[in-house]
């Protein structure tokens, strides 16, 4: 395992995501413990010892489970980071509550890195509100020792993201920022890279494989890639990318499976980043992906439960962009039939509640539109 000096520490430099481990029955709230257990379990042995969970992954059970699992190995040899949800005003009201509630949950008497979630266009008014006071909180809680390092996630647009850096720079010590070769210039992840480095804040990355999307590739996308790397595998390739950046430290996936594990673990025994070539084909790849995906979901759900119809939004713009260059359906897709009235685009009420909250900015209501357009029978 390849480490990254931070402070005092080395952190893996593959991170455990908590936030899509393996469920039973569809469940997003039953995981699989058996399985999460032996994955936990072999990540330890293999050398990650950064975590990744936040308040609400899985609704609430990826830090219960965290707890539970991280509690059987020694304090000192786990980092552990969770984030305060700042989703609503309410939250920002019970912010002593919600993180005693999270240290009881993840039984531990510290964090060592705690994220505000999502700092995004949509609630950064309430981050940066010195009358609920969050950062205050948060700056009390570190030096009392029960934060050792406090930072950010974001998907905010780049002037918010520079005015909250403006404010909080010498108080944060990481950002948390979606980069991959797509993002670095469809999010402009390169001009939040600058930002960084001007504030010389260590960038920790997610989505590096954009939720799953960038692990298969199509067969002329594959080939391309395996003419210049032919033992590589096509994950491989997203992580391989960012070894490229000096300034990244954690680079988190959000590990399903214990295949998956197992060979993010063997890509992070290496480095091996990409040349200046390989970096430029990557770029024309996206490029030529972008033309031609229809919606760059991440299938985060932060969405799902701003929908007055009850639609399963990512579902549906996943089968969405599956069916991207078909022109005509000519029946209900067999992944959305199951899912009944929450998988029916025709549904939607184009009311764009889903919008304000999606963190890729996705024209969801008109996306739902032109998909459900295609469909030519009626359930
Ligand atoms: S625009 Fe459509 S998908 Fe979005 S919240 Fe409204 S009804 Fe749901
Ligand atoms: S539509 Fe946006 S908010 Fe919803 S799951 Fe996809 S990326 Fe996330």
């Amino acid at each position: 395992m390849l480490y990254r000096k931070f402070k005092d520490i080395d952190v893996s430099a593959l991170g455990f995501g908590l936030m899509r481990l393996p469920c039973l029955n569809n469940d997003r709230k039953q995981l699989d413990m058996k399985t999460v257990r032996e994955m936990v379990h072999y990540a330890m042995e293999h050398g990650i010892n950064y975590y990744d969970t936040a308040y609400n992954y899985h609704d609430g059970e990826s830090e219960r489970v965290a707890g539970e699992l991280l509690n059987e190995y020694p304090r000192n040899s786990f980092c552990l980071a969770t984030k305060f949800p700042g989703f609503e005003r309410e939250r920002f009201l019970r912010a002593p509550e919600i993180f005693k509630e999270q240290l009881n949950k993840c039984q531990v008497d510290y964090f060592d890195f705690y994220l505000m979630h999502s700092v995004s266009d949509s609630n950064i008014t309430l981050y940066m509100d010195d009358e609920l006071g969050l950062m205050d909180y948060l700056l009390k809680e570190k030096n009392a020792g029960r934060i050792r390092y406090l930072g950010f996630s974001t998907h905010a647009s780049n002037d918010n993201f520079r005015l909250f850096l403006e404010k909080y720079h010498d108080v944060v010590e990481f950002c948390q920022i979606q980069i991959n070769w797509i993002d670095w210039t469809y999010q402009n992840a390169k001009e939040k890279m600058t930002i960084l480095k001007e504030y010389d804040l260590p960038v920790w990355v997610m989505e590096p494989l954009r939720g799953g999307y960038l692990a298969t590739l199509a067969e002329d996308e594959e080939a391309t890639l395996k003419a210049m790397r032919p033992y590589e595998s096509i994950p491989a390739w997203s992580f391989r990318y960012l070894q490229q950046f000096s300034e990244i430290g954690v680079i988190l996936s959000g590990m399903s499976t214990m295949a998956q594990l197992k060979e993010n673990i063997e890509t992070f025994s290496l480095f091996k980043p990409v040349s200046e070539e390989e970096n430029e084909a990557l770029l024309i790849l996206a490029e030529n992906k972008l033309a031609k995906t229809v919606v760059p979901c991440t299938a985060c759900r932060y969405c799902v439960s701003e929908c007055p119809q009850g639609l399963e939004i990512p579902v549906i713009l996943e089968t969405s962009n599956a069916y991207a260059f078909t022109e005509q359906i000519s029946n209900i897709p067999r992944k959305l039939q199951p899912l009944g009235d929450a998988g029916d685009p025709r549904r939607c009420i184009a009311c764009r509640s889903c919008e304000s909250a999606c963190t890729q900015n996705i024209p969801i209501a008109e996306t739902m539109y032109k998909f459900g357009a295609k469909w030519k029978l009626d359930k």
